[in-house]
């Protein structure tokens, strides 16, 4: 009986794929600093892409810097706001996301408690990534991040996983499209 208790235990504790996507730029349009929720505009695909992640059972995580904070272009609770607006659209869609990461610190803030020379979760640091696979118990070799600039693919190659560089159109269509890892994602 001890040992059927112990093979269950190891199986709850197995590790999930993952996908962690970059906000702006790959989620939503990067109209710069979106920090209101109305400048908070989907892209074509976003939320059928995490909907479809959420029904294989991979697990879903955003992970964005957020400058605007340090550069005083809005606060914390303008961010809050946004995100909060995120998961209401998601939920009005059936879809989720399991984990939100995002990083208010720059060497160049004019907010003094933003100020930090070299943030570990400012990407292309890895931090926000490692949390993430803490966090949600990921198995590296089967998450990828999604991101639309060189900075998100040097922070999944520092966190030890893949990198996609969305190009822009359709992020259903580039999920589909990915050559790897294999996330178990039905065509
Ligand atoms: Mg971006």
């Amino acid at each position: 009986m001890t040992g059927t208790l112990d093979v269950m235990s190891d199986a709850s504790k197995a590790r999930r794929p993952g996908v962690i996507f970059d906000r702006d730029g790959v989620l939503n349009h990067d109209h710069g600093y979106v920090g209101q929720v109305e400048r908070f505009e989907w892209v074509a695909g976003a939320r059928r892409a995490i909907r479809r992640l959420n029904d294989a059972g991979v697990a879903v995580a955003i992970a964005t810097n957020q400058s605007g904070v340090a550069r005083g272009y809005y606060g914390l609770e303008d961010v809050a706001r946004v995100h909060a607006a995120v998961r209401a659209d998601l939920a009005a869609e059936g879809a989720w996301v399991d984990a939100i990461y995002m990083c208010p610190y720059l060497a160049e803030a004019t907010v003094a408690d933003f100020a930090h020379p070299d943030h570990p979760d400012r990407k292309p640091n890895p931090g926000m990534l490692l949390a993430a696979l803490t966090d949600l118990n990921l198995d590296p070799l089967r998450t990828v991040m999604i991101g639309d600039n060189a900075s998100d693919m040097e922070a999944a190659r520092r966190a030890g996983i893949a990198g996609a560089l969305f190009p822009g159109g359709d992020l259903e269509r580039f999920l589909l499209s990915l050559p790897g890892p294999d996330l178990g994602l039905k065509t």
